[in-house]
């Protein structure tokens, strides 16, 4: 699993061949750790004229412990910029003006962060001002160095109190592994209250891992634990010991069940119901391969993944939207995939699978905030996990190499972005597809 160029990169003969050679140099990622600083350094904080968040985002900053600079000193630990006064193309030149002096001061594990108004809720210049924004962004996401990463977050007008946990997420170290990502805040719903400690924001709620025996699904019940929900930690009951140790380590509960049985929406329901209440948090993780290439698919390869990949979490949420199973206010979460957005060599299945996920996000967001809930997913691009490590060495290295951070990511990185979605303080974060894939040049 382990990633031993990058490992050998960092050794004394590594530092000194890597440069000679201009062979790849992955930086070693900042990643969370319980009582970390929200930020190593200052954040530099601008606006284009007549914007209506940096007021905002500058008291939520210093909420998160964050020291908030707006004069340029020699290091930034991030640049945040708000660009919702962009209201033409010609005032793009804001943009230019804000970053071009200071973005060679980003440090290791740097953020940029530009936020603006979602184009589909502006008009004329405006709209094109701000869809134009994205190829900033993304752009720069390739040109920073050192494990630096830029996004850039949409807020709706009316929602600019809701952008809080979006900001500690993509500022801090949970983030690692996203870049170059765009994300829309409050496009669907507006209600978003602050947990009362943002340590254990998930403390009294319960959460459903689906395929939580291993790999991400376990990385996911452990990160959900930590935040203080009980876990639900769902697998096949052929993963029965695995699951048990998974969730006797998150101090959760282990349910064995086939999700794609016919009766498992049914069992589920009461289970949750009768042993915990109900449940929050629902993250449909569990996912499998059975890749051929299309003229070499069986049926059997086809109709298993579809079922366990899509069909399935359908009938879940279905049955625990009606039954009133998901408290209000609660989360739906999917695991998609970048071979979902990019498609993928013998993965006709399994793309079609994952690019339904996003289609379950598109159709159920109205449907959850009319609920009082939220419906979002996750496209992890190459994660260190057994799936990968099973992938021939050239394909393998490829999918490491060919992203703007040089490298894999961990299945922390996925179950971190999963912990952002499902804070109470992210009701206004509706509808949104965030890959977790180190701007992956796939699919981009
Ligand atoms: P994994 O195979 O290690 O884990 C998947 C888990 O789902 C297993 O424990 C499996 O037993 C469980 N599962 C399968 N069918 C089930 C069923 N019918 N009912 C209940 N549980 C079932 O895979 P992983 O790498 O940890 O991937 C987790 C998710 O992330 C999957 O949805 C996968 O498609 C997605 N993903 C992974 C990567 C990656 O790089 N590893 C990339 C993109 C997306």
């Amino acid at each position: 699993m382990a990633d031993r160029y990058q490992q050998f990169t960092k050794s004394p003969v590594g530092k000194f061949v890597v440069p000679k050679l201009g062979l790849p140099n992955p930086a070693t990622l900042r990643r969370y750790k319980p009582g970390q600083p929200a930020l190593e350094g200052p954040a530099l904080l601008g606006a284009a004229p007549g914007g209506r968040l940096e007021k905002v985002i500058e008291a939520q900053l210093h909420r998160a412990g964050i020291e908030v600079v707006s004069t340029a000193t020699d290091k930034h630990a991030a640049l945040v910029f708000d660009a919702t006064g962009v209201k033409d193309p010609k005032q793009l030149r804001e943009v230019y003006s804000f970053f071009h002096p200071v973005i060679r001061s980003v440090g290791p594990s740097g953020r940029v962060v530009v936020l603006g108004t979602p184009p589909e809720l502006a008009e004329g210049h405006e709209r094109i001002a701000q869809r134009a924004l994205e190829g900033f962004v993304r752009a720069v996401g390739k040109e920073l160095k050192r494990g630096a990463t830029a996004q850039l977050v949409y807020v709706a007008e009316g929602a600019e109190e809701a952008t809080e946990s979006t900001l500690r997420f993509l500022l801090s170290s949970k983030s690692a592994f996203v870049s170059a990502q765009v994300i829309r805040v409050g496009t669907e719903t507006k209600t978003a209250s602050a947990p009362a400690d943002w340590a254990k924001p998930l403390d009294g709620k319960v959460a459903l891992v689906t395929g939580a025996s291993r790999g991400i699904g376990a990385a996911i019940a452990e990160v959900l634990g930590r935040d203080g929900a009980h876990v639900v930690a769902l697998d096949i009951p052929a993963q029965g010991a695995d699951l048990s140790k998974v969730a006797n380590k998150v101090g959760g509960s282990a349910l064995q069940l086939d999700i794609t049985a016919a009766d498992a929406p049914e069992k589920l329901a009461e289970y949750l119901t009768t042993r915990h209440g109900g449940v929050d948090v629902v993250v449909h993780n569990a996912g499998i391969t059975r890749d051929k290439t299309l003229g070499n698919m069986t049926e059997g390869g086809w109709d298993s993944v579809i079922s366990v990949n899509l069909a399935s979490q359908l009938a879940v949420n279905e049955k625990l939207l009606s039954a009133k199973v998901l408290h209000e206010n609660g989360r739906i979460i999917g695991v998609s995939s970048i071979a979902g957005i990019a498609g993928n060599v013998g993965q006709t299945n399994y793309a079609t699978s994952k690019a339904g996920v996003i289609g379950m996000v598109n159709v159920g967001a109205p449907t959850l905030a009319e609920y009082g809930g939220t419906i979002n997913a996750v496209a992890p691009g190459f994660i260190e996990t057994k799936m990968t490590a099973a992938v021939p060495l050239f394909i393998r290295e490829a999918g490491r190499r060919l992203s703007s951070l040089g490298q894999g990511g961990l299945p922390v990185d996925v179950a971190e972005t999963i912990a952002w979605y499902a804070n109470p303080a992210s009701a206004a974060v509706n509808g949104n597809v965030v890959r977790v894939c180190g701007q992956a040049l796939l699919g981009a």
